[in-house]
């Protein structure tokens, strides 16, 4: 096979040119990282899994009208989605009280939150991706008034839609992280939501018994990660054949 235009190898995901202009393929790896890249491990199988859950999700936001990067599923790891010129922020969306906000302003973690609360972190590894406020984003250019404005209205209508549909699983949606891109129609520049959704990506919750099906059980060593992600794409209904997720499924013979 002719070998592909690396354009960005990322902590757990690489991007290679696509087969048309403005397109990419977006290849999941299977490595875990936490606490700026201080913990990292390979799981084998989680790039997989990441694959069919974020196209899930993708799948049913450009349905319901929320535009998204994500075109189709490619293979098991990848997936081709339209090139975007990427914002520089995180955008989070709590509805419960957990991770860094549970501690920065001592809530016990689980408490529900008033209303939901967005924030934006500067992407910058080197910083640590520090959380940010408008004011930074303007006086720094990050992103215009008119970007934050669609980018919070894009978060906003993700954490309702997703709320429900995880839900109607029996998972709680804790809180989540977006990133968005522009595209353009024209000279129009567009806001749509890139990257990935997935448990890397948000915390879930089992309703009944609260058990952790996300990334956090990887950063806090609660147990094995692939058992939340596989109950996460199970209750979704898109769990590939087992055999086929662990180191890339079957073996060619020579
Ligand atoms: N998150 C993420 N990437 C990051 C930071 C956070 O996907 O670089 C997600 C994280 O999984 C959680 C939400 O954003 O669902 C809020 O994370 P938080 O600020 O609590 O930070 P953490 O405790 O994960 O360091």
């Amino acid at each position: 096979m002719a070998r592909r235009r690396l354009v960005y190898e990322g902590k757990a995901k690489t991007i290679y040119a696509g087969p048309e202009p403005g397109t990419l393929v977006q290849h999941f790896k299977d490595d875990a990282t936490a606490f700026n890249a201080e913990k990292h491990a390979i799981i084998d199988g989680k790039g997989v899994l990441n694959n069919f859950i974020s196209e899930y999700v993708m799948t049913h936001l450009n349905s319901v009208g929320v535009p998204t990067h994500f075109i189709r599923r490619l293979n098991m790891r990848e997936q081709l989605i339209r090139e975007v010129e990427i914002i520089p922020l995180e955008v989070v969306v709590r509805n419960v009280a957990a991770g860094s906000i549970a501690k920065r302003l001592g809530i016990e973690e689980g408490t529900p939150l008033p209303r939901p609360i967005v924030e934006y972190y500067y992407k910058d590894d080197k910083l640590g991706d520090p959380m940010v406020a408008e004011e930074h984003i303007a006086a720094f250019n990050w992103a215009t008034a008119q970007d934050l404005d669609d980018m919070v209205a894009l978060a906003l209508r993700v954490n309702d839609f997703l709320s429900g549909l995880f839900l109607g699983v029996g998972i709680k949606l804790v809180d989540f992280k977006i990133e968005c891109g522009h595209i353009y129609d024209g000279d129009i520049p567009r806001v749509i939501v890139a990257d990935e959704i997935s448990p890397d990506s948000c915390r879930l919750w089992d309703v009944k018994s609260g058990q952790k099906f996300d990334k956090d059980v990887f950063r806090r060593d609660l147990g094995d990660l692939m058992d939340g992600y596989t109950e996460v794409a199970t209750r979704l209904g898109v769990m590939p054949e087992k055999s086929i997720v662990r180191s890339g499924g079957p073996k060619l013979v020579h």
